[in-house]
């Protein structure tokens, strides 16, 4: 099904949506249908996006399980790299990494080779519509994607002694904590909170923390903090509401984009996009679920907001706000799929349901 839609949305005619419409023209976008519960999200994801009016021409590439399991250890094919190259934009659906050994992480290859320097993750309390406790929650984490403790850098001393090194350089710290300060101004966000260990790890967060108080000064109008991770991960979990915008490394923004995105309500809610000079890619946080793949009962919403995020990104803003907001209307209406379900749920939906639901609400 995914597929039959990519092929009309490359057909289809562009529509222009009024004057807020940058172009009529048709983006490129490399589209991965992924592994699990992949197609039938992305499925779900496209035809909400063919509905709206979205302009835009997916090129699918293969990734993932299958290419792994060819024997291609890296999980993507020479000819992904020139698409992705070439539309500088990729919607990636969740892929399933093989168990066992010799499989390099598709993520961190794909983010390291194109150089997605930061990895912008919202977590936003739909408390109205869904079951959550942290009614005001509106924070976004904007995680340094390439260096810290995962830039690889790890060895064996000897047969009892491992060891891994932590990268932290000024030029890195410079562009993520720019992109969190730029983000905030031109999303109207009021902080940015600066997440360390510096004082423990005095070089290296060290050196995060100062760049952070050097850009910081250039932004006057936007509130600035310093949280050491500890306690500021506890504070998440307790008063996420007290947050806007918060920059960290990278092995820190994985923990608590985690626990930031479970306390919404679901881990099906959260879409991410992962930004660099050239290229972009957006995609849901969660992984492939193959205890539920096959079943038509995923939630769909954290890749179609992954989607709205990349819209924004193509400018078609205006086709990725009336996306939004009929989404937020059919979970308002009660219309939830399993992993949502409790009091405010009227009705439990397959995923091909939630999407239909969705687009007789644009
Ligand atoms: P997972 O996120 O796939 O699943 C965790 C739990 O959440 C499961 O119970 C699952 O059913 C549920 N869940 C996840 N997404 C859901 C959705 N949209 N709707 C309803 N329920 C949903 O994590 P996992 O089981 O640890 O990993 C499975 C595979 O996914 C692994 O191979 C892992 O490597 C991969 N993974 C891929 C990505 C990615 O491609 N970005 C990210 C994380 C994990």
């Amino acid at each position: 099904e995914a597929l039959d839609l990519i092929e009309r949305l490359m057909n289809a005619p562009a529509k222009s949506e009024g004057a807020a419409a940058a172009s009529t023209e048709k983006v490129p976008v490399t589209v991965a249908l992924g592994d699990g519960i992949g197609p039938e999200i992305m499925g779900a994801t496209l035809r909400i996006l063919e509905a709206a009016g979205a302009r835009i021409a997916p090129q699918v590439i293969e990734i993932g399980e299958k290419v792994y399991l060819s024997g291609n250890s890296a999980g993507i094919a020479p000819e992904a790299w020139d698409s992705l190259r070439r539309t500088k934009v990729f919607l990636k659906a969740p892929i399933t990494t093989p168990s066992g050994g010799g499989y390099k992480s598709l993520n961190v290859t794909v983010r390291k080779t194109l150089g997605l320097y930061a990895n912008v993750r919202p977590c936003v309390s739909y408390a109205p519509f869904v079951d959550t406790p942290h009614d005001k929650m509106d924070v976004v984490i904007v995680r340094e994607n390439e260096e810290d403790l995962y830039a690889g850098i790890e060895h064996r001393q000897t047969d009892e002694v491992f060891q891994c090194l932590k990268l932290i350089t000024r030029p890195g710290c410079e562009k993520i904590i720019r992109y969190a300060f730029e983000y905030a101004r031109s999303h109207g966000r009021r902080k940015v909170t600066c997440m360390v260990k510096d004082n423990i790890m005095k070089m290296t967060d060290g050196l995060f923390y100062k760049v952070f108080q050097e850009i910081g000064a250039e932004y006057p109008d936007i509130g600035q903090e310093r949280f050491i991770i500890d306690i500021g991960s506890a504070r998440i979990a307790t008063h996420p509401e007290r947050f806007d915008v918060i920059v960290t490394p990278n092995l820190y923004g994985d923990i608590i984009s985690d626990i930031a995105a479970e306390i919404t309500g679901s881990v099906g809610l959260a879409g991410s996009a992962n930004i660099g000079e050239h290229v972009a890619m957006f995609e849901a946080i969660h992984g492939s679920a193959p205890d539920i793949a096959g079943k038509g009962v995923a939630n769909p919403s954290g890749l179609l907001l992954g989607a709205v995020m990349m819209l924004v990104h193509i400018r078609q803003a205006d086709i990725a706000q009336k996306i939004h907001n009929a989404w937020l209307r059919t979970i308002e209406d009660g219309i939830h799929t399993a992993d949502l379900k409790g009091e405010k749920t009227s009705r439990v939906v397959g995923t091909d349901e939630f999407a239909q639901a969705v687009v007789e609400r644009l």
